[in-house]
C-alpha cells in the first residue's frame, strides 16, 4: 500500500489493517509462532488433538488441568497434567469462559444452575 493511499485511509477514518504473514502467504499462530520452536524448547510439549475439561484446583489455586485425548477419533481417554508454577487459560473468546464456568469460575447463577461446584464467583465471566 502506498503512502498516499495510507493517508487517505487514515483521514477517511479506516486504518490499514495488518496480517500474519510469512513470505508472503497468511500463516496461522501455530505457523507463525510455535512450530519454528517446537524443537529448540525444552520446555514446551504440545497435545494435539486434545480437549481441556476442567482446571483442577487445590483450594482457589488451579494445579492443572484434565483433558481428554484422541478426541478426533471419538475416544474420549481422560488424562491429568500437573501445573509446576501456573495455568494459562487461553482457550479463545467462547472456550475460556466456558472452559473457566465448566471449572467453577463464573457466575452464581449459572453455576447453579448447571450444577457446578463453585470454586469462585465472577460475575462478568461469559459478558464481554
Ligand atoms: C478472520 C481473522 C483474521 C485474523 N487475522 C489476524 C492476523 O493476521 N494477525 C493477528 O495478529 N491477528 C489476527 N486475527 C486475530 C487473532 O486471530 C486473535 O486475536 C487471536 O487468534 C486470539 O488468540 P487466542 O489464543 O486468544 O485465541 P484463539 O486463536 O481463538 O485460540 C484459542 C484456541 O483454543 C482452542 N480451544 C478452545 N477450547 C479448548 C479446550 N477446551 N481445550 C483445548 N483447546 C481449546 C481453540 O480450538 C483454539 O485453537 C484475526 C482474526 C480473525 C477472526
Amino acid at each position: 500500500m502506498t503512502v498516499y493511499m495510507e493517508i487517505l485511509l487514515l483521514l477517511s477514518g479506516f486504518t490499514p489493517r495488518e496480517f500474519s504473514k510469512r513470505f508472503g502467504r497468511r500463516v496461522s499462530a501455530y505457523a507463525g509462532y510455535i512450530s519454528p520452536f517446537l524443537r529448540s524448547r525444552k520446555n514446551l510439549k504440545v497435545i494435539a488433538d486434545a480437549e481441556v475439561n476442567r482446571l483442577v484446583f487445590n483450594g482457589n489455586r488451579a494445579v492443572g488441568v484434565t483433558y481428554f485425548t484422541n478426541f478426533s477419533r471419538g475416544v474420549r481417554s481422560n488424562n491429568f497434567v500437573r501445573a509446576r508454577k501456573e495455568v494459562i487459560v487461553s482457550a479463545g473468546i467462547i472456550g475460556s469462559p466456558l472452559l473457566l464456568m465448566r471449572s467453577g469460575i463464573g457466575p452464581k447463577d449459572d453455576l447453579t444452575r448447571a450444577k457446578v461446584n463453585i470454586i469462585f464467583l465472577l460475575k462478568h465471566a461469559k459478558k464481554h
